[in-house]
């Protein structure tokens, strides 16, 4: 579902990503760890192209991101293709990022709307099924900033999912909650996975990773140091630095 090969990306002079490579297959949850600045983000950002990348390709459900193949040449694709690509791939991030100025069910229909053109009727049904998955049914007209931040983060991730993504990505999508409302955006995810959704997740919470993912990646400073089943990484790591990590973390 998800090829990343040979990326690389400096922001100036500074290389971010040294050559990662990655396969995230389709039903799987890859939860990605590591050190602040080790650029887990980064790598999130180019695999639906808010990044592009230096050198390397990405492709998501066998389509290259950001590109097209001509003879052995990558052209960039305009803005609107890219824009459109972007719809298949859903991103949460940390700081939940609703439209302050819409309501719940306006923050979830508006991009269907908008950006599929899907009649608004069936935007409106399809957006309060979501709200009900994600257990905020009785919350469709109120406005981000009566909810907490544990349900603005379940408004995004319905939001991501009204698009009816191939593949969802988290940037740390539970570190700007307070720890009593972990749980409940956790929950979501879980059964997100439960359903076989493909996604890819930045996050220190370790117990998630041990119970949702398929496979665990630890970045360090640029790199892959390791990744594989959660039993293996977590409990076995084989590199020092990885030790090092989940030592502080756990
Ligand atoms: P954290 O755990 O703190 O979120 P991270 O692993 O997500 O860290 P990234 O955000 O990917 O790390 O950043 C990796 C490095 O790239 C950092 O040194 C950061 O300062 C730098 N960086 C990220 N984005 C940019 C940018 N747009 N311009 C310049 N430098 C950047
Ligand atoms: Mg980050």
């Amino acid at each position: 579902m998800v090829d990343i090969r040979s990326v690389h990306k400096s922001f100036g002079p500074l290389e971010v990503l040294k050559g990662i490579d990655l396969t995230v297959r389709t039903g799987e949850v890859t939860v990605v760890l590591g050190p602040s600045g080790s650029g887990k983000s980064t790598l999130l950002r180019t695999v639906n192209h808010l990044e592009k990348v230096d050198r390397g390709t990405i492709s998501v459900d066998g389509a290259l991101v950001g590109y097209r193949r001509t003879g052995d040449r990558l052209r960039e694709l305009p803005e609107r293709e890219v824009l459109k690509q972007r719809t298949r791939i859903g991103f949460v991030f940390q700081n939940f990022h609703l439209f302050p100025h819409l309501t719940v069910l306006e923050n979830i229909t508006e991009a269907p709307v908008s950006a599929l053109g899907r009649p608004r009727r069936e935007a409106v049904e399809a957006a309060r099924r979501l709200l009900e998955r994600v257990g905020l049914a009785d919350r469709a007209s109120a406005y981000p900033r009566h909810l907490s931040g544990g349900q603005q983060q379940r408004v995004a991730i319905a939001r991501a999912l009204a698009l009816r993504p191939r593949l969802l990505l988290f940037d740390e999508p539970t570190s700007a909650l307070d720890p009593e409302l972990v749980g409940e955006v956790l929950d979501v995810i879980k059964d997100l996975a439960r359903q076989g959704t493909t996604m890819i997740v930045v996050t220190h919470e370790i117990g998630f990773a041990r119970e949702v993912a398929d496979t665990v990646v630890f970045m360090d400073d640029g790199r892959i140091v390791e990744q594989g089943p959660p039993g293996d990484v977590l409990d076995r790591p084989r590199h020092e630095r990885t030790r090092a990590f989940l030592s502080k973390v756990l």
